[in-house]
Protein backbone atom coordinates (compact mmCIF):
# COMPACT_ATOMS: atom_id res chain seq x y z
CA UNK A 1 0.00 0.00 0.00
CA UNK A 2 1.40 3.68 -0.87
CA UNK A 3 1.64 6.12 2.19
CA UNK A 4 -0.60 8.07 -0.12
CA UNK A 5 -3.55 6.02 0.56
CA UNK A 6 -2.77 5.65 4.33
CA UNK A 7 -6.05 6.14 6.30
CA UNK A 8 -6.43 6.24 10.24
CA UNK A 9 -8.51 2.91 11.11
CA UNK A 10 -8.67 3.04 15.06
CA UNK A 11 -7.70 5.10 18.58
CA UNK A 12 -6.98 3.06 21.32
CA UNK A 13 -6.17 3.92 24.32
CA UNK A 14 -4.46 2.15 27.87
CA UNK A 15 -3.98 4.03 31.49
CA UNK A 16 -1.75 3.33 33.44
CA UNK A 17 0.45 3.65 36.79
CA UNK A 18 3.85 4.14 37.18
CA UNK A 19 5.61 4.10 40.77
CA UNK A 20 8.07 6.72 41.45
CA UNK A 21 10.46 6.02 43.55
CA UNK A 22 8.92 8.14 46.15
CA UNK A 23 6.02 10.62 46.79
CA UNK A 24 6.67 14.18 45.15
CA UNK A 25 5.90 16.94 46.91
CA UNK A 26 4.65 20.61 45.20
CA UNK A 27 3.27 23.58 45.78
CA UNK A 28 -0.60 22.35 45.21
CA UNK A 29 -0.02 19.28 47.17
CA UNK A 30 1.95 15.94 45.77
CA UNK A 31 2.57 13.26 43.01
CA UNK A 32 1.13 10.22 45.41
CA UNK A 33 4.31 7.87 44.40
CA UNK A 34 3.12 7.20 40.58
CA UNK A 35 2.51 8.84 37.29
CA UNK A 36 -0.87 8.51 35.90
CA UNK A 37 -0.54 8.49 32.25
CA UNK A 38 -2.89 7.37 29.06
CA UNK A 39 -1.32 5.71 26.45
CA UNK A 40 -2.76 6.10 22.88
CA UNK A 41 -2.39 3.66 20.07
CA UNK A 42 -3.58 5.36 16.40
CA UNK A 43 -3.82 2.14 14.06
CA UNK A 44 -3.58 2.23 10.19
CA UNK A 45 -4.89 0.74 7.24
CA UNK A 46 -1.07 0.21 6.37
CA UNK A 47 -0.56 -2.23 9.56
CA UNK A 48 1.42 0.88 11.30
CA UNK A 49 0.55 1.93 15.09
CA UNK A 50 1.76 5.26 16.24
CA UNK A 51 1.98 5.73 19.95
CA UNK A 52 1.26 8.91 21.59
CA UNK A 53 1.05 10.03 25.45
CA UNK A 54 -1.36 12.00 27.69
CA UNK A 55 -1.34 13.11 31.43
CA UNK A 56 -4.23 11.79 33.47
CA UNK A 57 -6.25 8.91 32.44
CA UNK A 58 -9.56 6.67 33.11
CA UNK A 59 -12.27 7.13 32.54
CA UNK A 60 -12.84 10.56 31.24
CA UNK A 61 -9.48 10.51 29.02
CA UNK A 62 -10.54 7.17 27.34
CA UNK A 63 -14.20 8.51 26.38
CA UNK A 64 -12.39 11.63 25.35
CA UNK A 65 -9.90 9.88 22.82
CA UNK A 66 -12.95 7.30 21.77
CA UNK A 67 -14.81 10.66 20.87
CA UNK A 68 -12.34 11.48 18.43
CA UNK A 69 -12.59 8.54 16.63
CA UNK A 70 -15.48 10.03 14.63
CA UNK A 71 -13.21 12.87 13.50
CA UNK A 72 -10.53 10.88 13.10
CA UNK A 73 -11.28 7.12 11.13
CA UNK A 74 -10.37 7.59 7.38
CA UNK A 75 -8.06 10.90 8.20
CA UNK A 76 -4.79 10.71 6.50
CA UNK A 77 -1.97 10.52 9.39
CA UNK A 78 0.56 12.54 7.02
CA UNK A 79 -1.70 15.59 6.97
CA UNK A 80 -0.57 17.24 10.54
CA UNK A 81 -2.16 20.81 9.76
CA UNK A 82 -5.13 19.95 8.67
CA UNK A 83 -4.97 17.88 12.03
CA UNK A 84 -5.11 20.88 14.09
CA UNK A 85 -7.96 22.38 12.54
CA UNK A 86 -10.12 18.83 12.41
CA UNK A 87 -10.19 18.41 16.08
CA UNK A 88 -8.56 22.04 18.05
CA UNK A 89 -9.87 24.69 15.77
CA UNK A 90 -9.48 27.81 18.23
CA UNK A 91 -12.81 28.86 18.20
CA UNK A 92 -14.43 25.90 18.12
CA UNK A 93 -11.61 24.96 21.13
CA UNK A 94 -13.89 27.85 23.05
CA UNK A 95 -16.44 24.66 23.30
CA UNK A 96 -14.23 22.01 23.82
CA UNK A 97 -10.64 22.11 24.36
CA UNK A 98 -8.71 19.57 22.71
CA UNK A 99 -5.22 20.64 22.59
CA UNK A 100 -4.11 18.15 25.13
CA UNK A 101 -5.63 15.23 23.18
CA UNK A 102 -4.52 16.74 19.99
CA UNK A 103 -1.03 16.47 21.09
CA UNK A 104 -1.42 12.75 22.36
CA UNK A 105 -2.49 12.54 18.62
CA UNK A 106 0.26 14.53 16.87
CA UNK A 107 2.61 12.42 18.52
CA UNK A 108 0.92 9.43 17.16
CA UNK A 109 0.65 10.83 13.92
CA UNK A 110 4.46 11.57 13.69
CA UNK A 111 5.68 8.32 14.77
CA UNK A 112 3.58 6.82 11.87
CA UNK A 113 5.01 9.25 9.09
CA UNK A 114 8.33 8.39 10.68
CA UNK A 115 7.36 4.64 10.43
CA UNK A 116 6.13 4.86 7.06
CA UNK A 117 9.21 6.34 5.90
CA UNK A 118 11.71 4.76 7.64
CA UNK A 119 12.92 8.06 9.41
CA UNK A 120 13.57 9.11 12.63
CA UNK A 121 10.43 12.02 13.80
CA UNK A 122 13.45 14.55 14.35
CA UNK A 123 14.38 13.97 10.24
CA UNK A 124 10.86 15.21 9.47
CA UNK A 125 11.69 18.25 11.58
CA UNK A 126 14.42 19.66 10.11
CA UNK A 127 16.53 17.06 11.16
CA UNK A 128 18.93 16.82 14.39
CA UNK A 129 21.93 19.43 15.85
CA UNK A 130 22.69 16.90 18.60
CA UNK A 131 22.38 13.68 19.22
CA UNK A 132 21.56 13.94 22.65
CA UNK A 133 19.21 16.59 25.16
CA UNK A 134 20.91 17.67 28.31
CA UNK A 135 18.68 17.41 31.03
CA UNK A 136 18.56 19.14 35.07
CA UNK A 137 18.26 17.12 37.85
CA UNK A 138 14.98 18.06 38.94
CA UNK A 139 14.70 17.83 42.58
CA UNK A 140 12.08 17.54 44.81
CA UNK A 141 10.81 17.69 48.50
CA UNK A 142 9.25 14.22 48.99
CA UNK A 143 8.04 11.85 51.80
CA UNK A 144 10.11 8.64 52.84
CA UNK A 145 8.71 6.03 50.78
CA UNK A 146 7.62 2.45 52.19
CA UNK A 147 7.47 0.47 48.61
CA UNK A 148 11.33 1.29 47.49
CA UNK A 149 12.74 2.59 51.15
CA UNK A 150 13.65 5.93 49.37
CA UNK A 151 14.58 8.24 52.42
CA UNK A 152 12.94 11.47 52.87
CA UNK A 153 14.24 14.97 51.55
CA UNK A 154 13.24 17.54 53.68
CA UNK A 155 16.16 19.50 55.18
CA UNK A 156 19.12 21.32 54.02
CA UNK A 157 21.28 18.54 54.17
CA UNK A 158 18.95 15.54 52.54
CA UNK A 159 18.98 17.76 49.60
CA UNK A 160 22.07 18.27 49.13
CA UNK A 161 22.49 14.54 49.37
CA UNK A 162 19.71 13.82 46.83
CA UNK A 163 21.89 16.29 44.46
CA UNK A 164 25.37 14.76 45.28
CA UNK A 165 23.34 11.68 44.35
CA UNK A 166 21.83 12.35 41.37
CA UNK A 167 25.01 14.43 39.80
CA UNK A 168 26.85 11.23 40.67
CA UNK A 169 24.53 8.68 38.88
CA UNK A 170 23.04 10.69 35.59
CA UNK A 171 25.66 13.42 35.44
CA UNK A 172 23.56 16.33 35.94
CA UNK A 173 25.03 19.90 35.63
CA UNK A 174 21.92 21.92 35.91
CA UNK A 175 19.94 21.62 39.03
CA UNK A 176 16.74 22.75 39.50
CA UNK A 177 14.54 22.87 42.89
CA UNK A 178 11.29 22.10 42.90
CA UNK A 179 9.90 24.94 45.61
CA UNK A 180 6.43 26.03 47.11
CA UNK A 181 6.50 23.59 49.56
CA UNK A 182 8.15 25.09 52.83
CA UNK A 183 8.25 28.68 54.06
CA UNK A 184 10.71 30.60 51.66
CA UNK A 185 13.99 31.21 54.20
CA UNK A 186 14.12 27.24 54.32
CA UNK A 187 13.82 27.09 50.85
CA UNK A 188 16.53 29.72 50.45
CA UNK A 189 19.02 27.89 52.32
CA UNK A 190 17.82 24.85 50.65
CA UNK A 191 19.01 26.41 46.95
CA UNK A 192 21.68 28.38 48.60
CA UNK A 193 23.32 24.86 50.50
CA UNK A 194 22.83 23.01 46.77
CA UNK A 195 24.57 25.97 44.85
CA UNK A 196 27.64 25.70 47.50
CA UNK A 197 27.80 22.04 47.60
CA UNK A 198 28.09 22.12 43.82
CA UNK A 199 30.33 24.20 42.21
CA UNK A 200 30.58 25.24 38.28
CA UNK A 201 27.07 24.26 38.20
CA UNK A 202 23.69 26.11 37.44
CA UNK A 203 20.98 26.08 39.08
CA UNK A 204 17.28 27.44 38.92
CA UNK A 205 13.91 27.60 41.65
CA UNK A 206 10.77 27.21 40.84
CA UNK A 207 7.83 27.37 43.37
CA UNK A 208 4.86 26.72 40.68
CA UNK A 209 3.68 30.91 41.38
CA UNK A 210 3.39 30.27 45.05
CA UNK A 211 4.95 33.64 46.03
CA UNK A 212 3.57 37.05 46.34
CA UNK A 213 5.22 39.90 44.33
CA UNK A 214 6.83 40.68 47.24
CA UNK A 215 8.17 37.73 48.48
CA UNK A 216 9.00 36.71 44.80
CA UNK A 217 11.04 39.82 44.97
CA UNK A 218 12.38 39.37 48.19
CA UNK A 219 13.61 35.57 47.05
CA UNK A 220 14.98 36.91 43.52
CA UNK A 221 17.29 39.30 45.10
CA UNK A 222 18.37 36.86 47.69
CA UNK A 223 19.54 34.20 44.96
CA UNK A 224 20.82 36.97 42.62
CA UNK A 225 24.67 36.05 43.10
CA UNK A 226 24.23 32.49 42.18
CA UNK A 227 24.84 30.77 38.55
CA UNK A 228 20.56 30.85 37.90
CA UNK A 229 19.73 29.42 34.60
CA UNK A 230 16.10 31.54 35.07
CA UNK A 231 13.73 31.89 37.55
CA UNK A 232 11.03 30.12 36.87
CA UNK A 233 7.06 31.09 37.63
CA UNK A 234 7.80 33.17 41.37
CA UNK A 235 4.86 34.41 41.21
CA UNK A 236 1.30 34.29 39.70
CA UNK A 237 0.39 35.74 36.66
CA UNK A 238 1.67 37.97 33.37
CA UNK A 239 0.92 41.28 34.96
CA UNK A 240 2.88 39.67 38.42
CA UNK A 241 5.70 38.57 36.60
CA UNK A 242 5.92 41.63 34.85
CA UNK A 243 6.71 43.41 37.75
CA UNK A 244 8.71 40.94 39.47
CA UNK A 245 11.24 41.01 36.28
CA UNK A 246 11.47 44.74 36.68
CA UNK A 247 12.64 44.48 40.35
CA UNK A 248 15.14 41.25 40.11
CA UNK A 249 18.14 41.01 37.99
CA UNK A 250 17.63 37.05 37.05
CA UNK A 251 16.13 35.93 33.80
CA UNK A 252 12.57 35.06 34.71
CA UNK A 253 10.85 31.73 33.20
CA UNK A 254 7.50 29.96 32.90
CA UNK A 255 5.35 27.12 31.85
CA UNK A 256 2.33 28.74 33.36
CA UNK A 257 1.16 31.89 31.59
CA UNK A 258 2.79 31.71 28.10
CA UNK A 259 1.47 28.42 27.09
CA UNK A 260 0.15 29.19 23.93
CA UNK A 261 0.43 31.90 20.75
CA UNK A 262 -1.86 34.40 22.17
CA UNK A 263 0.26 34.32 25.36
CA UNK A 264 3.18 34.65 23.84
CA UNK A 265 2.31 37.61 21.34
CA UNK A 266 1.23 39.59 24.33
CA UNK A 267 4.76 38.62 26.32
CA UNK A 268 6.58 39.45 22.72
CA UNK A 269 4.69 43.17 22.92
CA UNK A 270 5.42 43.76 26.91
CA UNK A 271 7.48 41.15 28.23
CA UNK A 272 6.91 39.30 31.43
CA UNK A 273 9.47 36.38 30.98
CA UNK A 274 12.38 36.14 29.42
CA UNK A 275 12.50 32.01 28.72
CA UNK A 276 8.96 29.70 27.57
CA UNK A 277 9.26 26.32 28.82
CA UNK A 278 7.91 24.29 25.46
CA UNK A 279 5.84 21.62 26.86
CA UNK A 280 4.84 19.00 23.86
CA UNK A 281 1.71 18.13 25.79
CA UNK A 282 0.35 21.91 26.60
CA UNK A 283 1.54 23.73 23.27
CA UNK A 284 -0.74 21.02 21.30
CA UNK A 285 2.46 18.41 19.96
CA UNK A 286 5.72 19.13 19.16
CA UNK A 287 5.06 21.08 16.07
CA UNK A 288 3.73 23.64 17.30
CA UNK A 289 6.48 23.80 20.00
CA UNK A 290 8.53 24.26 17.03
CA UNK A 291 6.95 26.92 15.58
CA UNK A 292 6.90 28.54 19.48
CA UNK A 293 10.93 27.98 19.17
CA UNK A 294 10.97 29.40 16.01
CA UNK A 295 9.19 33.00 16.80
CA UNK A 296 11.12 33.09 20.07
CA UNK A 297 14.84 32.66 18.11
CA UNK A 298 13.42 35.54 15.86
CA UNK A 299 12.72 37.92 19.05
CA UNK A 300 15.88 36.28 20.78
CA UNK A 301 13.36 35.13 24.04
CA UNK A 302 14.72 31.59 25.68
CA UNK A 303 13.46 28.58 25.52
CA UNK A 304 13.50 25.50 27.59
CA UNK A 305 11.76 22.40 27.65
CA UNK A 306 9.33 21.54 30.13
CA UNK A 307 8.12 18.40 31.82
CA UNK A 308 4.83 17.08 32.73
CA UNK A 309 5.30 14.22 33.75
CA UNK A 310 6.48 11.68 30.97
CA UNK A 311 6.88 8.18 30.72
CA UNK A 312 9.06 7.02 27.46
CA UNK A 313 6.89 7.94 25.01
CA UNK A 314 6.34 11.49 25.69
CA UNK A 315 9.88 11.75 26.43
CA UNK A 316 10.86 10.83 22.86
CA UNK A 317 9.08 13.85 22.09
CA UNK A 318 11.19 15.83 24.03
CA UNK A 319 13.94 14.41 22.83
CA UNK A 320 12.99 14.52 18.62
CA UNK A 321 12.17 18.14 19.87
CA UNK A 322 15.21 19.23 21.86
CA UNK A 323 17.55 17.73 19.56
CA UNK A 324 16.38 19.78 16.62
CA UNK A 325 16.50 23.27 18.27
CA UNK A 326 19.07 25.32 17.37
CA UNK A 327 18.21 28.09 20.59
CA UNK A 328 18.11 25.28 23.47
CA UNK A 329 20.65 26.58 25.35
CA UNK A 330 19.53 25.40 28.59
CA UNK A 331 19.17 21.94 29.83
CA UNK A 332 15.66 20.42 29.69
CA UNK A 333 13.53 19.41 32.95
CA UNK A 334 12.10 15.68 32.96
CA UNK A 335 10.68 13.97 35.98
CA UNK A 336 11.67 10.86 34.28
CA UNK A 337 14.27 9.64 36.77
CA UNK A 338 12.19 9.89 39.55
CA UNK A 339 10.30 7.01 37.89
CA UNK A 340 11.47 3.27 38.94
CA UNK A 341 10.35 1.73 35.79
CA UNK A 342 8.55 2.60 31.94
CA UNK A 343 6.24 1.02 29.53
CA UNK A 344 8.64 1.06 26.74
CA UNK A 345 10.56 -1.82 25.37
CA UNK A 346 13.97 -2.57 26.66
CA UNK A 347 13.50 -0.59 30.07
CA UNK A 348 14.09 3.34 31.11
CA UNK A 349 15.84 5.27 28.50
CA UNK A 350 19.24 5.45 30.09
CA UNK A 351 20.64 9.13 30.98
CA UNK A 352 24.55 9.68 30.24
CA UNK A 353 26.50 13.20 31.17
CA UNK A 354 23.47 14.34 32.49
CA UNK A 355 21.85 14.08 28.72
CA UNK A 356 19.37 11.08 26.75
CA UNK A 357 20.28 10.17 23.26
CA UNK A 358 17.61 10.81 20.88
CA UNK A 359 16.04 7.26 20.18
CA UNK A 360 17.60 6.44 16.45
CA UNK A 361 14.53 3.87 15.33
CA UNK A 362 11.63 4.92 12.84
CA UNK A 363 9.37 7.32 14.32
CA UNK A 364 9.50 8.18 17.85
CA UNK A 365 11.82 5.29 17.93
CA UNK A 366 9.95 3.73 21.13
CA UNK A 367 7.68 1.00 21.00
CA UNK A 368 5.42 -0.68 23.93
CA UNK A 369 6.50 -3.51 26.17
CA UNK A 370 3.10 -5.47 26.01
CA UNK A 371 3.61 -6.97 30.00
CA UNK A 372 4.60 -4.02 31.37
CA UNK A 373 1.57 -2.35 30.11
CA UNK A 374 -0.63 -4.62 31.51
CA UNK A 375 1.50 -4.96 35.00
CA UNK A 376 0.56 -1.01 34.90
CA UNK A 377 -2.67 -0.75 33.87
CA UNK A 378 -3.69 -3.37 36.46
CA UNK A 379 -2.07 -1.13 39.06
CA UNK A 380 -4.16 1.78 37.59
CA UNK A 381 -7.07 -0.44 37.97
CA UNK A 382 -5.74 -1.10 41.83
CA UNK A 383 -5.14 2.04 43.24
CA UNK A 384 -7.51 4.51 40.97
CA UNK A 385 -6.54 8.30 40.30
CA UNK A 386 -4.61 10.24 43.07
CA UNK A 387 -5.22 13.94 43.98
CA UNK A 388 -2.63 15.61 42.54
CA UNK A 389 -3.33 18.99 44.33
CA UNK A 390 -3.87 17.84 48.21
CA UNK A 391 -1.21 17.31 50.21
CA UNK A 392 -1.59 13.95 52.01
CA UNK A 393 0.27 14.99 54.93
CA UNK A 394 -2.05 17.92 55.09
CA UNK A 395 -5.65 17.03 55.19
CA UNK A 396 -7.74 19.69 54.37
CA UNK A 397 -4.97 22.05 53.31
CA UNK A 398 -5.54 23.26 49.50
CA UNK A 399 -3.29 25.80 47.93
CA UNK A 400 -4.31 29.17 47.59
CA UNK A 401 -2.14 31.90 45.20
CA UNK A 402 -0.07 33.34 46.26
CA UNK A 403 -0.18 31.31 49.11
CA UNK A 404 1.32 31.41 52.76
CA UNK A 405 0.08 28.47 54.67
CA UNK A 406 3.15 26.32 53.86
CA UNK A 407 4.27 22.83 55.20
CA UNK A 408 6.25 22.35 58.23
CA UNK A 409 10.19 21.92 57.19
CA UNK A 410 10.47 20.19 61.19
CA UNK A 411 8.08 17.27 60.39
CA UNK A 412 8.96 14.17 58.78
CA UNK A 413 6.15 12.00 56.93
CA UNK A 414 6.19 8.27 55.89
CA UNK A 415 4.21 7.91 52.92
CA UNK A 416 1.87 4.74 52.53
CA UNK A 417 0.81 5.19 48.68
CA UNK A 418 -2.72 6.65 49.37
CA UNK A 419 -1.55 8.17 52.97
CA UNK A 420 1.15 9.87 55.23
CA UNK A 421 1.84 9.70 58.69
CA UNK A 422 4.12 11.40 61.18
CA UNK A 423 7.29 9.85 62.11
MG1 LIG B 1 7.34 25.10 36.31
Amino acid sequence: MSIAQMRITDIRTTTVAVPLEAALRHANGCHWGRFIRTIVEVDTDAGITGLGEMGGGGESAETSFRGLKNYLVGHDPFALEALRFLIANPTAGLYNNRTQLLAAIEFACLDIVGQALGVPVHALLGGKLRDAVPFASYLFFRFGGDSTGCHEVRTVDQLVSMARALKASCGFTSHKLKGGVFPPRHELACYRALSEALPGDSFRYDPNAAFSIEEAIRFGRAIADLTNDYYEDPTWGLNGMRQVRAAVPIRLATNTVVVNFEQLATNLRDPAVDVVLLDTTFWGGIRPCLKAAAVCETMQTGISVHSSGELGVQLATMLHLGVVLPNLTFAADAHYHHLVDDVIAGGKLKYENGAIRVPAGPGLGVRLDRDKMETYAALYRRLGDYRYDRDPARPGWFATVPNSAWANPEAAFWFDGNSARAL
